[in-house]
């Protein structure tokens, strides 16, 4: 069974992903780790995360992989590490390189073979898992995106700031020629600004059960 979410930055898609795969049992994978992971590792060779022949070679040079749920380059656990604002500010040029996404999308399917999963990202509904028995898109407002992200991570960055990097970010993803977030034909809408965490996992989980109890008919 595969659980797929995608949707914009901040729309509760990891916390909810996560809570949901530990109420399932079924492995969590988070697909924007990977495309971060390759931003880390660019930066902290000091390349330019622009420069994109350089992070493709990065990107191939690096091994990167899921270590009891966490990301790790070259076995080194870098999950702590994925989520300041070098690496949002970045991210998501790397991720628009289709020779990336492939690189992404290959280990992702490799990792995901054979298991029960809950995945989550922005092209996991369309592009990475088009078979997926489960699809949802969750949204919300830039503004509730924006306060949600500064209530996570409240050190640095003002509420303007990062309402300013969500809606680039959002017209970043949102405009790839290859992998850009949109809404699949056979996914779930779900628009979260206003639902806590506790009623869209519900929401969620409730989609999974009756799949899965057709499925054993
Ligand atoms: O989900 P998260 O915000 O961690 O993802 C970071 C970035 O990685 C996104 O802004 C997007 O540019 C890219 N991404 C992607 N495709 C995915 C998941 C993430 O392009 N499936």
């Amino acid at each position: 069974m595969i659980v797929a979410i995608d949707g914009p930055a901040g729309s509760g898609k990891s916390s909810i992903a996560k809570m949901i795969a530990k109420e399932l049992g079924y492995y969590f994978l988070n697909t924007g780790s990977f495309y971060r992971a390759i931003t880390r590792a660019q930066i902290d060779k000091g390349l330019d995360p622009m420069d994109r022949e350089s992070v493709l070679n990065t990107a191939k040079e690096i091994n990167i992989s899921v270590e009891k749920g966490n990301i790790c380059i070259d076995g080194k656990d870098v999950e702590d590490v994925l989520h300041g604002p070098d690496i949002d500010k970045y991210v998501s040029q790397v991720s628009s390189d289709p020779r990336i996404r492939n690189i992404v999308d290959t280990l992702v399917r490799d990792i995901a073979k054979g298991m029960d999963i809950v995945t989550e990202g922005r092209d996991t509904t369309t592009v990475v898992f088009p078979n997926a028995e489960c699809k949802f898109y969750f949204d919300a407002t830039p503004e509730i995106r924006a306060e949600r992200r500064i209530k996570q991570h409240p050190e640095g960055q003002t509420y303007e700031e990062v309402l300013k990097a969500i809606k680039e970010r959002d017209y970043n993803d949102k405009n790839k020629p290859v992998g850009a977030l949109k809404l699949a034909e056979d996914a779930i809408y779900v628009d979260t600004s206003l639902l806590t965490i506790k009623e869209v996992c519900e929401k969620v989980i409730m989609v999974v059960r009756t799949k899965n109890s057709h499925k054993g008919n």
